[in-house]
């Protein structure tokens, strides 16, 4: 059996499925794609289903590849077993409805035996227990029978709800009785490390039908997966996956940074250590593919690991941030095989490292906090933590609940989930009445559940459609008719209206019957229903009547040409700043258009520039706009962007502008760039860690934009007198006066206090052989103070000097002694306390020269009489 590194491994086996005319993929990406089932790709298989599932044509009807897998589920195992870990890689083969089991194990045999030259009796497998076929064909590719094992349905047999399913059948190393239990009957499926599991072939043969029967599936498939760090543990003959080559590379830099010893008796420390090896690889690789720390979904799964190895970092004695550091052994040892890793490095560093530095902040703290709780439910004799307490950690301290429940569990408490989830829900709705409240205008929504057909949407095609009063509610009330002067919700048959979505606002307009006028101030919808908040302007509004509805064609122009100049900066920023550009926010109204994207750090000055010039360029080129309703395995075919967590229906709306921006989305958009006009960019700012937010308007937006800026200029150079076009110029010269203006002051200032000086000296008080200069001035600040105290030390010796400057009614006070008295046992720094407390103040320093401030003017001369006392 070769020693082969991690690296070798995963290319071996592509190789030798490659030539059995396997099509060799590139790993998906760790998010899934297209897939709300899944918050983060687990398996070799998981980027696949599509093709498992006949919804899309696989490049080829047999596959490979190397799948970065994360499995969050378990972390609880991670440093404790020797094979789990929250990242790994799986190396998998794939056949869609191509070849099946016999051939799939016997490669598979092929590959363990012949390729990597495993000793075939140390190899055991285990089968479905119905699955004799499967019995027959190991017998046959050479497998001796006794090492055949039969489980049940809960260790080999695959399925997941309804639909595709079937046995499968383990493969199995033997790593020997010294790792074993002891028990004679011991062998796969038991629960020791003597058997580890590496590679797992399905063969998914059956589809599960409603009534719970199972029949055969016309085309059946393979799918294989194999723990590329377990096979490298295998292969290398070491104890555990955190042995393995590169693995141990990580771990090696977490021992140096802590400066403990690697097993050396001391397990939790060692388990800390494993731990942290672990989640650096989990978190490079997660940030790699685009996921950002947050509180929710996939960000908030990274945001434990890292926290959590933040933490562990502090229990092995690590002070300061290190995980960053770390992290370039995980890019140095993976980086040949996912280079993205390189090519993102900063970027993936930069994440970390705000993390980090973010938790560090609070950790210290938060973690004395848990200690103080703990000891005091130990203290009353409980150990669950209450659901407010474990809250606060939460939001005050950055702890996430798993790490709390964590650090508990090591000292036999737990949390109240519950109690925490109420909290957590607790303060959700309070944001969400805060939201409310501010957009509320005085119509109640409907008190009971309004019985009326969906709205049939008219608003793409026309602005002013014909159409039937179905309801009307006031106050919450279902009436009859609304009469001038009241505001009332109207439900309608059929509405030109567009209603608030996708971050564009609701268009206004103005509805007329017959016998009133009412003018639309918003549109809201749930579940197909539009509301219309309308404010009654003429007459009456009848239950049933006929209406014209006259949407405000400038708003909804004005508002679409944002809408659709936010395509086109979106389709920008990915090219210019990068494809890991995504929308985490939008907002789109008449006046200016909003856009939130994942980006770390601020988009540069150029990058702006850049961006803004492309858009132009794209408004000029006249790209037509258009939209087609089609379905969403379309509409990823046509390269369509879509929002991720969006809920998309069967049929989805696609906005194309010129092939060039391609996006899901269904709000109003011009039917041509070039309506557009222009489009200016007027701020850059960050919302959140990770999140920039671009504001630009576009068309008469512009010209407003110009205008105010020419009114401000010219304003500006009417107060510098100057002509427009000389503003700069006038701004430099008028600071220039400035500066030469305060200079003169200051040369003035000076000249008048030499002036004073000889008359100070002259003045001062004789206390023994010291002369004492007590003096107040006003305006003066401590440097002036200072300076005059040195052009009296240098001329006279023997001198105590108090000084007190008042400035918008605070004091200063300076003591400056010669350096003569030192000697004699006079301290500045003390004297100036005793001194600065009679007017209300306090302060210290040196034993020649001391400030403080104060409180009261008035006492001024209190101070100074301290002084005096003090010499005497
Ligand atoms: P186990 O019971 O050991 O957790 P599993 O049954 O969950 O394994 P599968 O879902 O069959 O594993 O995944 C296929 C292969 O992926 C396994 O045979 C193993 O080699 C590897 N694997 C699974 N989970 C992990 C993990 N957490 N860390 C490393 N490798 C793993
Ligand atoms: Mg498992």
């Amino acid at each position: 059996m070769e020693k082969l590194g991690l690296n070798e491994i995963r290319q071996k086996f592509r190789e030798f499925y490659v030539s059995k005319e396997h099509y060799p993929a590139k790993s998906a990406s760790l998010i899934p794609q297209n897939d709300k089932s899944l918050l983060i790709i687990n398996s070799g298989m998981a980027p696949l289903k599509p093709y498992f599932a006949g919804l899309e044509t696989p490049p080829a009807k047999r596959m490979t590849t190397c799948q970065k897998c994360i499995r969050t589920g378990d972390i609880e195992n991670v440093g404790i077993t020797s094979r789990h870990g929250t990242f790994f890689e799986m190396l998998g083969s794939f056949s869609f409805g191509d070849y099946f089991k016999e051939q799939s194990l016997t490669w598979g045999w092929e590959f363990i035996t012949k390729v990597l030259k495993l000793p075939e009796e140390r190899v055991w497998t285990t089968v479905y227990e119905d699955d004799d076929e499967a019995v027959e064909i190991w017998k046959r590719i050479g497998m001796s029978e006794d090492r055949i094992v039969k489980l049940g349905k809960d260790d080999n047999f695959w399925e997941i709800g309804l639909g595709p399913c079937g046995p499968c059948s383990e493969i199995y190393f033997d790593r020997g009785p010294e790792y074993g239990c002891g028990d004679p009957d011991c062998k796969p499926g038991c629960e020791c490390d003597r058997y580890i599991e590496f590679w797992n072939h399905v063969f998914t043969q059956f589809s599960k039908e409603e009534d719970g029967s199972y029949s055969n599936l016309e085309h059946p498939n393979i799918d294989t997966g194999m723990g590329l760090e377990r096979l490298a543990c295998i292969m290398q003959g070491v104890d555990s996956i955190f042995d393995i080559d590169t693995i141990r590379y990580i771990l090696e830099g977490v021992v140096e940074k802590s400066g403990i010893k690697y097993q050396d008796g001391a397990v939790k420390t060692d388990i800390s250590i494993r731990i942290i090896t672990d989640h650096l690889r989990s978190m490079v690789f997660m940030i790699g593919d685009g996921i950002l720390p947050s509180n929710e979904g996939r960000g908030y799964v990274l945001r434990r690991l890292i926290r959590r190895a933040a933490r562990h970092g502090r229990t092995l004695g690590i002070k300061g941030k290190f995980l960053v550091e770390l992290s370039e052994r995980v890019i140095e040892v993976s980086g040949e095989a996912y280079p993205e890793l390189v090519e993102k490095k900063d970027y993936i560093q930069k994440i970390i490292s705000v993390e980090e530095e973010k938790f560090a902040a609070t950790i210290d703290i938060g973690t004395s906090i848990i200690n103080d709780y703990i000891r005091e439910l130990k203290e009353e004799g409980k150990n669950v933590l209450d659901g407010e307490k474990a809250f606060k950690l939460y939001d005050t301290y950055g702890f996430p609940l798993e790490l709390t429940e964590e650090i508990l569990q090591e000292e036999g408490c737990s949390a109240d989930v519950d109690g925490f989830n109420a909290n957590m829900q607790k303060q959700k709705e309070t944001a969400r009445k805060g939201r409310k409240s501010a957009d509320e205008e005085g119509w109640k929504e409907a008190v009971t559940a309004v019985d009326v057909p969906e709205t049939e949407f008219t608003g793409y095609d026309e602005l002013e459609t014909e159409t039937t009063i179905l309801e009307i509610y006031v106050d919450g009330k279902a009436v009859e008719s609304a009469e001038v002067g009241q505001n009332a919700v109207i439900y309608l048959d059929k509405t030109p209206f567009y209603a608030v979505s996708g971050g564009q606002v609701s268009d206004k307009g103005i509805m007329s019957t017959d016998d009133g006028k009412a003018e639309v101030i918003a549109v809201e919808k749930s579940h197909g229903v539009f509301t219309h908040k309308v404010q009654i302007e003429e007459g009456i509004i009848v239950k049933n009547a006929k209406v014209n509805c006259k949407v405000d064609c400038l708003k909804r122009n004005a508002t679409s040409r944002n809408h659709t100049a936010t395509h086109l900066l979106q389709q920008a920023l990915r090219e210019v700043v990068g494809s890991h550009v995504e929308q985490a926010g939008s907002s789109v109204n008449e006046n200016m258009l909003r856009f939130d994207f994942t980006n770390f750090g601020p988009v540069t000055a150029e990058q702006l520039k850049e961006t803004e010039r492309i858009v132009n360029e794209k408004i000029l080129e006249f790209l037509p706009v258009t939209t087609v309703e089609t379905s969403m395995d379309e509409a990823v075919k046509m390269g369509a962007i879509a929002l991720f967590g969006e809920k998309y229906g069967d049929r989805v709306r696609v906005v194309n502008s010129g092939n060039w921006s391609v996006e899901l989305c269904g709000g109003t958009h011009v039917s041509n760039t070039g309506q557009i006009g222009v489009f200016k960019i007027t701020g850059e700012s960050g919302v959140a860690s990770g999140v920039r937010r671009i504001e630009a308007v576009t068309g008469t937006g512009v010209l407003e934009k110009a205008i105010s800026a020419e009114k401000l200029i010219a304003e500006t150079a009417e107060v510098l007198k100057a002509n427009t076009g000389a503003i700069a110029q006038k701004a430099v010269s008028v600071m220039d006066e400035l500066k030469n203006a305060k200079k003169e002051l200051d040369d003035f200032k000076k000249q008048a206090m030499s002036g004073e000086l000889d008359e100070m000296i002259k003045d001062a008080k004789v206390i023994g052989d010291i002369k004492l200069i007590t003096k107040e001035f006003t305006d003066y600040t401590i440097q002036d103070l200072r300076n005059l105290s040195d052009d009296i030390k240098s001329a006279e010796k023997g001198i105590v000097m108090v000084f007190a400057t008042v400035n918008n009614d605070k004091v200063t006070f300076l003591v400056s002694i010669t350096e003569d008295l030192l000697d004699k046992g006079l301290h500045a720094g003390k004297m100036i306390k005793q001194i600065a407390a009679a007017a209300g103040g306090g302060g210290g320093g040196k034993a020649d020269m001391a400030q403080a401030g104060a409180k009261d003017p008035a006492k001024i001369s209190d101070a100074f009489k301290v002084a005096e006392e003090l010499l005497s």
